[in-house]
């Protein structure tokens, strides 16, 4: 059991639901977050905050708030004062993740952290270090653990019916056009594509496997004389290799139109989930011998399921399935890549874990 499973955190929100302050009014907030707070069980929208006074004001009235829950990031202390605010929901560019999950944990408040958690390991170090310090959880805000079709794929690698599991294969690739976009910017993303999109190939093979890889190769590739790459990288590829010897070869690119699949092999069949990382519409298929099937699995929204999670968690008192360790450790197998890739390719080894969801609280409830 982790440290952080153990801890008994405050407030404990009561009645049912957890009350959120989202920070940071951009596309993944209002496209789908908000919506799914609409339809929350466990959790509801209590204040936003933003750069952007109107926008603000329009989201709070949007979403049944009134328009003193409307915050600047300024005013971000005085959430302090909410009792019916338990926890801060931070959907800013990555690199003022640090900032804010260290001021929400000063107010009190339980922090859920969009992915990737910080723009370094030292940042997640501090993030998960300043929320146990303060007694409030830390979430990594990572869906595909919290989706359907990702355990379902989980369940047939895991119970053998696969057999024994060799290779894996993953690949998540989009292309970012615009030029201005912070993704691109060094200091605010931390990096470029793997960060932003690689991290779902790292994060979900883990979460099949349960496994830690024990050591990483990559190499970065930018097209010469594309603008966009001046600060951050285009593509990516690596390898994963695991305790139990499963090899995983995995690539991320800003320059190729979208694919997001994940393919495992093992010595009795084969799984795919393709897409594997959308936030809809998501398909696995496991092949035994001649038998192809579809596994079918109702659809849910995602981010409602997340979110639900770590309203449950805090009103139990107990740590979520992916706290803020489980996004530092894909934060130090990602700066493991990069320094393979700037050392030529040679292999970089990581501490060795060999037991199973060494970083994750309790499995979350299925329905
Ligand atoms: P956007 O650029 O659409 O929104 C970011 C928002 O942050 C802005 O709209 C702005 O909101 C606020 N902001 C504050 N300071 C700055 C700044 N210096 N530059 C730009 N924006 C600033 O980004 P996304 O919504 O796509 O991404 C936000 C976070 O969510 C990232 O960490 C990203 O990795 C993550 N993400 C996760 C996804 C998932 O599936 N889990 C999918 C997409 C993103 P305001 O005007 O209100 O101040």
């Amino acid at each position: 059991m982790t440290e952080s499973r153990e801890q008994t955190a405050l407030p404990q929100p009561k009645p049912e639901q957890t009350g959120y302050a989202v920070i940071g009014l951009g596309k993944l907030t209002l496209e789908e977050l908000l919506p799914a707070f609409a339809v929350g069980r466990a959790s509801r929208l209590a204040a936003v905050v933003s750069g952007d006074p109107a926008e603000a004001r329009a989201a709070a009235l949007a979403y049944g708030l009134t328009e003193a829950d409307a915050y600047s990031y300024d005013d971000f202390e005085k959430l302090g004062e909410r009792d019916d605010v338990h926890a801060v929901y931070i959907v800013l560019p990555n690199s003022l993740h640090r900032e804010y999950t260290e001021r929400a944990a000063k107010i009190g408040k339980h922090v859920l952290c969009e992915k990737p958690l910080a723009t370094s390991v030292e940042d997640a170090e501090a993030m998960v270090r300043a929320c146990k310090d303060a007694g409030v959880f830390l979430m990594t805000a990572y869906r595909c653990q919290y989706t359907p079709h990702h355990w379902a794929a989980r369940d047939a690698v895991q119970s053998g019916r696969l057999g024994q599991i060799k290779l894996m294969h993953s690949v998540n690739v989009q292309v970012e056009p615009n030029e201005g976009q912070w993704r691109l910017r060094r200091e605010l993303a931390g990096g470029g594509s793997l960060p932003d999109v690689g991290l779902y190939c790292v994060n979900t093979v883990r979460f099949l496997l349960g496994e830690e890889p024990y050591e990483v190769s990559g190499t970065l590739y930018s097209t010469p004389g594309d603008e966009r790459f001046r600060e951050v990288e285009e593509s990516v590829t690596w390898q994963m290799r695991f305790p139990s010897g499963v090899v995983a070869q995995c690539a991320c690119s800003y320059g190729a139109a979208t694919a997001r699949s994940i393919d495992v092999f093992g010595t009795e069949g084969r799984l795919a989930i393709d897409p594997a990382f959308d936030y809809q519409n998501l398909r696995l298929t496991v092949q035994t011998g001649q038998d192809v099937t579809e596994v079918r699995v109702p659809p849910e929204d995602q981010f409602r399921l997340e979110t639900d999670h770590f309203s449950r968690r805090i009103q139990e008192g107990c740590a979520p399935y992916t706290p803020g360790e489980e996004g530092l450790q894909d934060q130090k197998i990602m700066a493991a890549i990069y320094q393979s890739a700037h050392e030529g390719g040679r292999p970089v080894a990581l501490e060795r874990f060999e037991g199973r969801d060494v970083f994750r609280g309790a499995a979350p409830e299925r329905s």
